[in-house]
């Protein structure tokens, strides 16, 4: 071992003994504002009650596998107080504690973890493993096994900083993490510049059907907050709710869990997402049934029926099953006219010469057995991924 090494090792340990200590960040329920986990950092609390924060003594200590003894040191002080809360009957929440890079190197790391967790009466579902996105540079494959062995003994998986290195998305999605963090570099505009806006909304939609946990940190305004709800992100670290605190604050935090938070005007700020999803709910409004059909696959899939007239209708199957099912709950003296127009020949030969929608009022017959004008606007639409010929088709009430 290196001279310096060993210095390094030994304030360490002198610090550990006395002047380390563990501060917990709350994370809140992006729509609920529950308080749902924390994140430990690592504070040092000088004797005179000054703090020095870790980007000041990290740095050197990360130069070396010196961080792995602090990280540990970490893990204990996180579980005994996780044990602690347990037996004064408070409900501990889950802590995430970050690893350093040195870790993935570590023989048995997980198991080394699932021992200190276990030796303190905690479920290992309490403490999620944190390692910074840029680790993964060229350690995809190690990453992956000990995200693997992890899993295997039953922790959760993080991937903090995510967006503020080079790893790409593939690289990310690979190593299977239960969570992303969102780097605060990626809100450094508020969420007010559109460039800011779309990047973010992809990378939640991105994780989003990657089924991965979002959480957003450095969250330190309403507009950022505001935002970010309206993409689905999951959890809300920062300023705005809560600073790091010492271990008594957030026992008082676990206590007395929410935050209230005023109203945002949500136009101002949502994603492209969300606006189409108020959009799609207006249409479901005004449509009580809506119908996709691929006239030329001979298929249809029924999206909403609610409140419609005539129920009782398969909500999947072919088009020739449903006009001919439409066409019997039609008035008979409108049943020739509306099988004529809907049937498939006719709505592909009117497509082939360029209609663009076809639209006609018929009565049809409610589980009542009373008969309604009904409008049907079927409109022909183009999908990027096939030349199909598709159709939507929205059904409307004219009488109550
Ligand atoms: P990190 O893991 O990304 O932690 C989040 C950092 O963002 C924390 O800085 C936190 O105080 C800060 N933060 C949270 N919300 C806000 C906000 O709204 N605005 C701003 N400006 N900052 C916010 P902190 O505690 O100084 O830690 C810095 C980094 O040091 C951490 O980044 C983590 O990488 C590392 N670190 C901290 N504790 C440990 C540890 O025990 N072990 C290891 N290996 N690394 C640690
Ligand atoms: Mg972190
Ligand atoms: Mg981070």
């Amino acid at each position: 071992m290196e001279m310096e090494q060993y210095l390094v090792q030994d304030v360490l340990s002198t610090l550990m003994r006395h002047e380390l200590k563990v501060y917990y960040q709350p994370k809140f329920d992006a729509t609920t504002n529950h308080l749902k986990s924390a994140e430990a950092l690592v504070r040092w609390v000088k004797e005179d009650g000054s703090i020095v924060l870790p980007e000041q003594f990290l740095p050197v200590m990360e130069q070396t596998d010196v961080i792995t003894i602090l990280d540990w040191y970490m893990v204990e002080k996180v579980c005994a107080f996780l044990e602690q809360l347990q037996a004064d009957g408070i409900t501990p929440r889950p802590v995430s504690i970050n690893f350093s890079r040195w870790h993935l190197h570590e023989e048995d790391m997980p198991r080394r973890l699932a021992g200190v967790v276990d030796a303190h009466h905690l479920s290992r579902s309490l403490i999620v493993v944190e390692i910074t996105e840029s680790a993964m540079i060229n350690e995809e494959e190690r990453m992956r096994e000990m995200v693997a062995e992890l899993h295997e003994q039953g922790f959760e998986f993080s991937i903090d900083d995510f967006g503020s290195g080079l790893s790409s998305l593939s690289m990310v999605a690979d190593t299977l993490p239960d969570e992303i963090k969102i780097d605060r570099s990626l809100l450094r505009k508020n969420c007010e510049d559109e460039r800011e806006r779309i990047i973010l909304e992809s990378i939640f939609l991105f994780a989003n059907r990657l089924n991965m946990r979002t959480v957003a940190e450095g969250v330190e305004t309403k507009e950022q907050l505001g935002f970010l709800r309206t993409c689905n992100c999951n959890l809300i670290q920062g300023f705005y709710f809560d600073k790091p605190m010492p271990a008594e604050g957030y026992r008082q935090r676990l206590i007395n869990r929410d935050i209230v938070v005023e109203g945002e005007d949500i136009l101002q700020i949502q994603s492209e997402t969300a606006a189409v999803q108020l959009l799609l709910q207006a249409v479901c409004m005004r449509y009580p049934l809506i119908i996709y059909g691929n006239l030329t696959r001979n298929s249809f899939y029924m999206m909403t029926y609610d409140n419609f007239t005539s129920r009782g209708c398969p909500s999947t199957g072919s088009v020739d099953d449903l006009i001919a099912h439409g066409a019997m709950s039609m008035h008979p003296e409108d049943r020739e006219l509306w099988r004529g127009t809907f049937c498939r020949e006719n709505q592909l030969k009117l497509h082939g010469e360029g209609a663009r929608e076809i639209h006609l009022i018929s009565r049809q017959i409610g589980d009542d057995g009373v008969y309604r004008r009904v409008e049907t606007s079927n409109y022909f639409v183009k999908s990027p991924a096939s030349e199909d010929v598709l159709v939507i088709s929205l059904c409307n009430n004219l009488e109550g």
